[in-house]
């Protein structure tokens, strides 16, 4: 597929910063000691803040997450990692989903992970 805009420097920047589980298929950044939070970010050239680097990886792949009104009313877009591996940043593991069912996704996996304990 065709890289769209300017994110091949994106991309480049992304070399060799994460290995690619056999199994998975997932390509696991690798974090920086000391990094916090839920997903790990990047410095891109000419953005002010640190940018997720699943989302960056999305995008050089299917160009910029829409910032069109979704159709089920969400107010914004969002991307879902499908292996639940947050830490991934294969852009074939995330998913373009509305809000409202990236909320409904997390509440399915949430009741699902409360069943498996029960188990
Ligand atoms: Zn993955
Ligand atoms: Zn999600």
């Amino acid at each position: 597929m065709p890289l769209k805009g300017n994110s091949s420097s994106a991309l480049a920047r992304m070399q060799g910063k994460f290995t690619i589980n056999i199994i998975t298929r997932c390509h696991e950044w690798q974090r920086s000691h000391g990094s916090q939070g839920r997903y790990p970010t990047i410095s891109i050239e000419g953005s002010k803040r640190p940018q997720y680097v699943h989302r960056v990886a999305w995008e050089s792949v299917y160009g910029p997450v829409p910032t069109s009104p979704c159709p089920d009313g969400s107010h914004r877009w969002e991307l879902h990692h499908s292996c639940g591996n947050h830490n991934c940043v294969n852009a074939d593991h995330i998913r373009l989903v509305t809000h409202r069912e990236h909320m409904r996704i997390h509440s399915e996996l949430r009741a699902a992970a409360r069943l498996a304990e029960a188990a």
